[in-house]
């Protein structure tokens, strides 16, 4: 049974200082980790409220002997680490000996254990840090520890917290964390009184990635595996179609404690892009790196998110050589081996000098792009605009393009588009380069917006889509489905973590885009920043639609599909900015564009 010590002051003194406990989340992550260390195989988490008014964490771990209980709540007692050296060899999540201090102190708090297998137990508890006297009850072989009332006492850090959903996302992004990493542990979570995760024991980790993102997703990842004498890494990295603008998952582990670290980042998503054809698509990825702990250091961070690696430029390497290697066979070789190697060892000369290679890729990118104008048949010719005039007119009465130039003028112009992203127009006095996705944008979200009073058109799919979805993401969905409705969605529960789709908004939407706009959808719809632009549901809804139904970056545009763009943009109520703010185009003016040539 480990002995919990209190640790002597020089050893307090070199432990990377900060607060442990910011939120409900860093709470769970805390216990989390507790209950792991302690040896448990099954791990039950409750929360309500986004954890604020109550977190409870169940374990069949080793449990903790009554004298010791009153000690683990201690501020600086722990049985991971004893003397200063230990810090170079943990091997265990915890070893601050704050966690459990720090979440008495800050809510009504209960620490209950048995460490034996008669049912006898004893609990301690703690109102915001007043300790109680130690008391028997009847417990089976394990822990429970609960907060109650977060900040109760500490008002001034009350005022922090975001609100509930915020919360409730934080915990949940740190349960899919901790989850993602432990296949052999059986945790369940259960937020509100509703059962979100029961993820059973399984063997490895695509098994577990699978229960936690979902069946097809996991399937598709592909395995590379590496080591050297330092470490060895384990990485699921999504095939290159799949790759995205915006990836759910950039997980890194390193022995098996979830951190943030840009060396590993970076070698990804550079060795990634030597396979997506896509500017800016990134793969999802989980990465499981085990490396000796004398190579690192884990005590540079209060909540342990990052740590410091010896050598940063080697592990650069060694993973981005990972990646390359796997991905290499996986393509089948489509490219030439030889002039592939070299590629690779000049780009990995270049990029540890400097991990900034940005400007490399925009310049081998633009070779291959041809500006659309020069592929259709006939260019239209530039006619004379005065796209300020057209602005400032349509605000003073209020109509759009109230110049008295008729709507389809944007037909008659020239335009292309730039690295899939930019459409650029001539207009009399300058250049006007327009955000596709942010243009598209405004335009849904005012159709949508107009359509909460009329329904939007529906197109029945020939076949229904199922889509798997995560627990929290489901019922996300369902409970906006009123509005899915509205523009033109038919989604109906279909059992387990599945929904089907029966039929589409008609006139926007490829069906190949459906279920990525639905996710999209639901990821801005957890995303509450920007409160004040989406002061409504109804506001927040079409924003939210609006950005996930909206044309990409990435995405090529023909003629008729950018001028009917422009059209729809400048006929709308506010076409200069986004509904979340950006700015849809920006103007250069020839008198800019002088001044750059010296005239
Ligand atoms: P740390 O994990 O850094 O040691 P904590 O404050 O989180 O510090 O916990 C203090 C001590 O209490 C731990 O070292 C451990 O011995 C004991 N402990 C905490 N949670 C559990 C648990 N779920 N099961 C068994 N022992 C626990
Ligand atoms: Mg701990």
């Amino acid at each position: 049974m480990p002995q919990i010590k209190l640790l002597e002051k020089k050893v307090v003194e070199q432990i990377a200082a900060g607060e442990v406990i910011e939120r409900p989340s860093s709470i769970v992550k805390e216990l989390l980790e507790n209950s792991i260390d302690s040896g448990a195989d099954k791990i039950t988490v409750f929360f309500d409220n986004g954890g604020i008014s109550r977190i409870k964490v169940v374990d069949n771990g080793c449990g903790i002997e009554k004298d010791q209980l009153l000690l683990a709540i201690t501020p600086h007692a722990t049985s991971k680490i004893t003397n200063a050296e230990d810090l170079y060899s943990v091997s265990t999540m915890g070893f601050r000996g704050e966690a459990l201090a720090s979440a008495a102190s800050a809510s009504k708090f209960t620490l209950s254990s048995s460490s034996t297998l008669d049912g006898a137990g004893y609990k301690i508890s703690s109102y915001g840090g007043q300790a109680g006297i130690v008391e028997p009850i009847a417990h089976v072989k394990g822990t429970t520890v609960e907060c109650l009332d977060l900040f109760f006492n500490l008002p001034a850090r009350k005022k922090f917290l975001k609100s509930e959903k915020s919360e409730k996302l934080s915990v949940l992004s740190v349960i899919e964390h901790v989850f993602a990493a432990f296949p052999t542990i059986h945790f369940v979570c259960i937020a509100d009184g509703k059962k979100l995760y029961d993820v059973c024991a399984v063997d490895n980790h695509r098994q577990r990635i699978s229960q936690v993102a979902g069946t097809d997703f996991a399937r598709d990842l592909i395995y590379c595996r590496n080591e050297n004498s330092e470490m060895s890494a384990e990485i699921y990295i999504c095939p290159p179609k799949n790759a995205k603008q915006k990836p759910k998952y950039q997980n890194l582990y390193v022995n098996l404690r979830k951190i943030d670290n840009n060396s590993v980042s970076a070698a990804v998503r550079e060795s990634f892009s030597r396979f997506v054809s896509a500017y800016g698509n990134k793969p999802s990825w989980f990465c499981f790196l085990d490396i000796e702990p004398s190579k690192i250091d884990v005590n540079v961070h209060p909540t342990k998110q990052m740590i410091k690696f010896d050598d940063e430029k080697a592990l650069f390497s060694f993973i981005f050589r990972t990646i390359f290697r796997e991905l290499e066979r996986y393509q089948g070789n489509a490219i030439n081996p030889a002039a592939k190697t070299a590629h690779t060892q000049d780009y990995l000369q270049h990029s540890q000098q400097n991990f900034a290679v940005e400007e490399k890729k925009e310049n081998k990118y633009e070779l291959f792009t041809n500006p659309k104008f020069s592929e259709s048949p006939e260019n239209p010719s530039q006619i004379s605009i005065s796209f300020l005039d057209m602005v400032s007119a349509r605000r003073e009465d209020g109509k759009p393009l109230g110049t008295g130039i008729n709507d389809n003028v944007w037909e008659n112009i020239a335009c292309f588009q730039i690295h899939n992203r930019y459409i650029a127009v001539s207009v009399t006095d300058g250049l006007l380069l327009i955000d596709q996705h942010a243009a598209h944008e405004r335009v849904l979200y005012e159709k949508i917006l107009d359509s909460m009073e009329t329904e939007i058109e529906s197109q029945s799919l020939l076949f229904p889509i199922t889509m798997e979805l995560k627990p929290f993401e489901k019922e996300i969905l369902l409970s906006v489905n009123e509005f899915f409705s509205k523009s033109g969605f038919d989604i109906k529960d279909f059992g387990g973590n599945t929904v089907a789709i029966y039929s589409k908004p008609a006139d926007f939407l490829y069906e190949s885009q459906i279920k990525e706009a639905i996710e999209d959808i639901i990821e801005q719809f957890l995303k509450e920043n920007n409160a004040h632009v989406l002061s409504s549901v109804h506001r927040h809804f079409a924003a939210s639609y609006a950005c996930g139904a909206a044309i990409k970056f990435g995405n090529a545009l023909k003629n008729e599909e950018m001028t009917s763009l422009l059209t729809a943009l400048f006929s709308t109520k506010n076409p200069h900015i986004c509904p979340h703010g950006r700015p849809t185009f920006s103007k250069l003016s020839l008198n800019e564009i002088a001044k750059r040539f010296l005239r």
